[in-house]
């Protein structure tokens, strides 16, 4: 459910008009739907307490970590699951508190834990033993005790694209369920940690509701021996991960509702609050990307639609194969055709849509690329020079840029050549020495 629709024939986010944005703000640009992101947590905090679940939602803000997103969801009562020491800023910036933050990620850094610790965040899910030596020696420095638990990785299938499918053992994520005693054994006998949850994240974009019974089926079986071995755990961590539906023609993903059904099935046995992380099920069609047709473009054996979008500012086709639908902003009559949605970036691999039936388009018009608020704007790059292009927040009938472009005279100024730089091509050496090198 979203609140992007079409009113008297013109693609509408809630009640303002996309060409109206594409006006004031130019395309390509990126437009949020305040109230589907607020929906969506609704419905799923909702459901929870509608249970009797005693939870905490800790939004994935790798999904979109735009500020208005956060602060409107910080509003809500929602907790944040960060992955880097950059997005504890954004997190707390957004006037999120500690004891609302969880922190994930395989890799981080002294400085990271410090930062964390510094903010006194709810939990450390730590994912090898070396982070946990790590941590403790920080915590003891400091003269406290950190919060953690382990991210346990219970080997089970997720049945999604293998780039985010991180639930098998053979992924870089978490430690394997067999080792996890012994493991939680060594972190509760070092000095600076204290062993308070038990944590999973099997992969995103899960489609169906099996994977996650069965991890939490593992993650229960777990938790009864570690009681069983005295460790006081008090909270449970079920990660993110369920599914957006992306293509109109394919079966829906469960429903929140449904997935927070299971979740309240299990937690009776769990005994203990329950942490959750979704971060695609409240972003993902919360936003769109909207562009321009620069060019109609009829090949060989294709029509191409060349658009001002490219796989700099969405890269999940090109990254994940990921389905996007495609809708035009004013619908002109006549018969559909399938078209390629390319963008103007120098690699085969851009695109946005390959063989799509579309009805008729023309060079001008807009293009509205759905599903877009989750994994969108927060994996854009400048490749190729282009704008970091433009957020855009609605609520009703306003709307306000939540992020400016980033355009390429700010990105140029940015950067610095060396006042030695004509020494540096001497420095390189002779022509000679090159073409002795290249044979
Ligand atoms: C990415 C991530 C999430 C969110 O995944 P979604 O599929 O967006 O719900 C949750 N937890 C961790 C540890 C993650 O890395």
């Amino acid at each position: 459910m979203h609140h992007f629709a079409l009113l008297d024939g013109v693609l509408h986010a809630e009640d303002v008009p996309l060409p109206a944005i594409a006006k004031a703000v130019g395309t390509p640009c990126y437009i949020y739907s305040a109230a589907t992101f607020v929906r969506h947590y609704r419905v799923f905090a909702g459901a929870l307490a509608a249970a009797g679940v005693p939870h905490l939602v800790c939004y994935a803000m790798k999904a979109n970590s735009n500020q208005a997103v956060l602060s409107l969801l910080a509003h809500e009562g929602a907790g944040m699951d960060v992955v880097s020491g950059g997005e504890l800023m954004r997190a707390q910036a957004a006037g999120v508190p500690g004891e609302r933050i969880v922190f994930s990620g395989v890799g981080k850094t002294d400085a990271e834990l410090a930062a964390a610790l510094d903010a006194g965040i709810l939990c450390f899910n730590a994912e090898s033993e070396s982070e946990l030596f790590r941590l403790s020696a920080i915590a003891v420095e400091k003269g406290i005790r950190a919060p953690v638990s382990l991210r346990v990785n219970p080997d089970v299938d997720a049945k999604t694209h293998a780039k985010i499918a991180t639930g098998a053992s053979e992924t870089k994520f978490g430690i394997p369920v067999s080792r996890a005693r012994g493991i939680y054994a060594e972190a509760a006998a070092l000095p600076g940690l204290k062993v308070s949850g038990v944590d999973m994240h099997i992969g995103s974009q899960i489609t169906s509701l099996d994977p996650f019974g069965h991890a939490f089926q593992v993650l229960g079986d777990l938790l009864d021996a570690l009681r069983s071995d005295g460790h006081a755990i008090d909270h449970i961590d079920l990660g993110g991960g369920l599914g957006v539906p992306y293509e109109v023609a394919r079966p829906d993903p469960p429903l929140p509702e449904e997935y927070a059904a299971l979740v309240a099935r299990h937690a009776n046995r769990f005994g203990c609050r329950v942490i959750l992380e979704p971060g695609r099920m409240i972003a993902a069609n919360a936003g769109i990307l909207l562009t321009r047709v620069i060019h109609r473009k009829t090949g060989e054996a294709k029509t191409f639609l060349v658009a001002d979008a490219a796989m700099n500012d969405l890269i999940r086709p090109t990254l994940y194969d990921a389905h996007h639908e495609v809708w035009s902003v004013e619908r002109r009559p006549g018969e559909e055709e399938p078209v390629d949605i390319v963008g103007p970036v120098c690699e085969t691999g851009d695109y946005l849509a390959l063989g799509r039936p579309m009805p008729p388009v023309e060079r001008g018009d807009l293009l509205a690329i759905m599903t877009a608020g989750a994994y969108g704007a927060v994996q854009a790059s400048t490749y190729n020079t282009r704008t970091l292009v433009p957020e855009v927040l609605v609520s009703g009938h306003r709307f306000h840029v939540v992020r400016p472009a980033f355009a390429p005279a700010e990105q140029i100024a940015r950067e610095s050549v060396p006042d030695w730089i004509d020494e540096a091509s001497a420095a390189a050496g002779l022509p000679e020495a090159c073409a002795e090198e290249r044979r």
